[in-house]
């Protein structure tokens, strides 16, 4: 009888403690590749704002778009002994050491919309990427159903650009096939930056004298960067042109005629839900999946969300209705 009620004791104070455990501040530690592209100061913002009010500590850095101060700043949150860090890598392909130091410490490792190669992640959040490329190649193809086109793919070491050019393809390789469409470029933009793809841009315009009917740019700010090229030749709104990220200054070009979509993606759903996982993964939760993709090394468990197709014809029931962007703003 004594025996047992020790033992009962014993069963409380460690339920007691192992609870207290849990309650302590999680410690969330999130590196960011690059805070000067429009898009991942939305991200950021609305991370923060849901982690803290779930009772976690966020920690942010950004490497603007450097590969070794993105590696140390990870390094740095490993030293402040956090439970959780999620990453937007800039280059998917050189992480796998430091996420192996940041595993051997207990961290568990989300990757952010952008899939990490190679390393031991613990669970991968983004939107179905490939299906933003098909979106994105469907609209110019709906709008050029033939012609020379010219690929402008992303960021050689983003694997998302990978899967957008993936995408892209399968709308395009039945219609190159069969002489529709003839891909007279293909060009990857470093950085993701608008001023590389306007130098891309002004050459391809150079090389085929202007006889381009099409651009299947991956993202909006590349996107930017292509049309001021097609403005320069007085070609801007005569050329379908693609985007992705419903930026405000691509929603205005949609607008005024020179680009012809974008991919919508909600942000806040994407952010509020690495939240979330992220404060699970901490207090070790089953994390809800809905796909699984391979990164070399393992299969991760993934949960994807929805893009949108944007153009003139649905601004209004997609980034206004969502308070994306006020109609002032758009239309000012
Ligand atoms: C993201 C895009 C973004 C691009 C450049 C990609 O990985 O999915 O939304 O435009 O990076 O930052």
């Amino acid at each position: 009888m004594k025996i047992k009620s020790a033992l009962l004791t014993l069963a409380t104070a460690l339920t007691v403690l192992s609870s207290s455990a849990y309650s302590k501040d999680l410690k969330i530690g999130l590196s960011i590749d690059d805070l000067r592209l429009e898009r991942w100061q939305k991200d950021r913002d609305i991370f923060v704002k849901k982690a803290e009010s779930m009772g976690a500590k966020v920690f942010v850095q950004s490497a603007n778009g450097d590969d070794s101060a993105q590696i140390s700043q990870i390094e740095n949150m490993i030293n402040k002994d956090i439970d959780v860090l999620v990453i937007i890598p800039h280059n998917g392909e050189v992480l796998s050491n430091v996420i192996a130091e940041a595993k051997k410490e207990g961290i568990k490792v989300l990757a952010y919309d952008r899939l990490i190669n190679n390393a031991e992640l613990d669970f991968y959040v983004s939107f179905d990427n490939e299906k933003v490329g098909e979106l994105q190649a469907k609209s110019v193809v709906a709008v050029k159903p033939e012609g020379n086109y010219f690929l402008m793919g992303g960021s050689p070491v983003d694997n998302n650009a990978k899967l957008f050019r993936k995408g892209q393809m399968k709308v395009l390789d039945p219609l190159i096939k069969t002489g529709k469409i003839k891909v007279v470029g293909d060009q990857w933009v470093d950085s993701w930056l608008a001023e590389k793809a306007l130098q891309i841009m002004e050459n391809a315009l150079t090389a085929n004298k202007n006889n381009i009917d099409a651009v299947v740019a991956s993202n909006d700010a590349t996107a930017g960067g292509a049309i001021q090229a097609l403005s320069a030749q007085g070609l801007s709104g005569k050329v379908a042109i693609s985007g992705q990220d419903a930026d405000l200054a691509a929603i205005k070009r949609i607008v005024s005629g020179s680009q012809t979509m974008t991919v919508y993606k909600p942000i806040t759903k994407l952010a509020d839900k690495a939240a979330q996982i992220a404060v699970q993964l901490g207090k070790n939760e089953k994390v809800e999946s809905n796909a699984e993709l391979n990164n070399g090394l393992k299969n991760v468990p993934a949960y994807l969300l929805d893009p949108i197709a944007v153009d003139k014809s649905n601004l209004d029931e997609t980034i206004i209705q969502d308070g994306f962007h006020t109609k002032e703003s758009i239309y000012q």
